[in-house]
């Protein structure tokens, strides 16, 4: 027998702004037992607690009391800016709270369509647009700083481009198009991984140097199948290279080539669910995977959203509507 719940006949009663309130309560203590933050205030006070001054970068800014949703704010010793811990941040004047930001990190790292995001967080398309822009702009540039080392493999995968500008509806052309966008592929033994838009079509020498140089460390061994456009970044990076016939039959390509194929082929099933998304944010797309990637292979030592949480509170990234 269903025993009665006795809170029934308290929350009855409640008009809406009432039950609005507590159920927001309710969230919030959910996510402090989950993830040890309920708030943004809180969340702040274990990765934000000493921000610099954001308009002249001067650490260690003074104390400046409270603002209304308990966020500390400071003052800067130097410049006088006045500002609180999401200042600069692309969390700062969030409507919503701390909650529904942590159930849309989730969606966004299962990489779930926008109108289902929307739903699911009880938030707007508008919104849920703005927001993945958002996280976008904190992992802007986030591959700069990956560079591959030791033994390392490289590989292209194709998507298509379905942006109308580029032929998409008409006829199909045979083999590969200029209606397909190239991504250059590369992971290192130490599974750091790259993924790089280098343009339509099949993949010029100077493309794929520009794209993939600047994340190679001199002096690696790379492997790869004997793509024309790889000649001059080996040359380039100084790699010595184990080039395999691209074969599905010989064992040695297979073995070679797994790790690199397996990236190839998680990202494309990331990517297939954003058929009919804007060329233009295909690259953000890419940061967000390898980012997250790297996030997962840590997520033993550290639960991935907190991490992520952490990661948006600690990144100086501002959204740019470009509306
Ligand atoms: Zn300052």
């Amino acid at each position: 027998m269903t025993r009665a719940n006795p809170y029934e006949g308290f929350v009855s009663p409640l008009d809406a702004g009432e039950f609005r309130s507590l159920s927001s309560a309710v969230s919030e203590r959910e996510c402090r037992e989950r993830h040890g933050f309920g708030t943004f205030a809180e969340a702040a006070a274990i990765y934000r607690p000493n921000p610099p001054c954001p308009r002249c970068g001067l650490p260690d800014p003074g104390r400046d009391g409270f603002t209304d949703s308990g966020l500390q704010r400071f003052e800067c010793r130097s410049c006088g800016c006045r500002f609180n811990s999401l200042t600069g941040t692309v969390l700062e004047h969030s409507k919503k709270g701390m909650p529904t930001w942590v159930g849309f990190v989730n969606v966004m790292r299962f990489n779930v369509p926008l109108d289902a995001a929307a739903e699911l967080c009880g938030i707007t398309h508008q919104t849920a647009f703005e927001w993945r822009h958002r996280i976008f702009a904190t992992v802007d540039g986030y591959q700069d700083k990956i560079v591959l080392r030791d033994t390392s493999w490289l590989d292209e995968t194709y998507v298509n481009d379905t942006d109308l500008s580029h032929g998409y509806g008409e006829a199909r052309k045979r083999g590969l198009s200029k209606q397909k966008v190239c991504i250059a592929v590369a992971i290192d033994v130490h599974k750091n991984p790259v993924a790089v838009v280098i343009g339509h079509g099949k993949p010029s020498s100077r493309r794929m140097e520009e794209g993939m140089l600047p994340h190679i460390a001199p002096g690696p061994h790379m492997v790869h199948d004997r793509e024309k456009s790889h000649g001059v970044l080996i040359r380039k990076a100084g790699l010595t290279d184990e080039a395999h016939k691209a074969d599905v039959r010989d064992p040695e390509y297979l073995e070679g080539m797994q790790m690199v194929n397996s990236l190839c082929s998680w990202i494309k099933r990331y990517l297939w669910r954003f058929n009919g998304m804007s060329m233009d944010n295909l690259q953000s797309y890419l940061n967000w995977y390898v980012y997250l990637f790297r996030v997962k292979q840590a997520s033993e030592r550290w639960p991935e959203t907190e991490r992520v949480v952490r990661h948006l509170l600690t990144t100086a990234a501002r959204y740019r509507s470009s509306t």
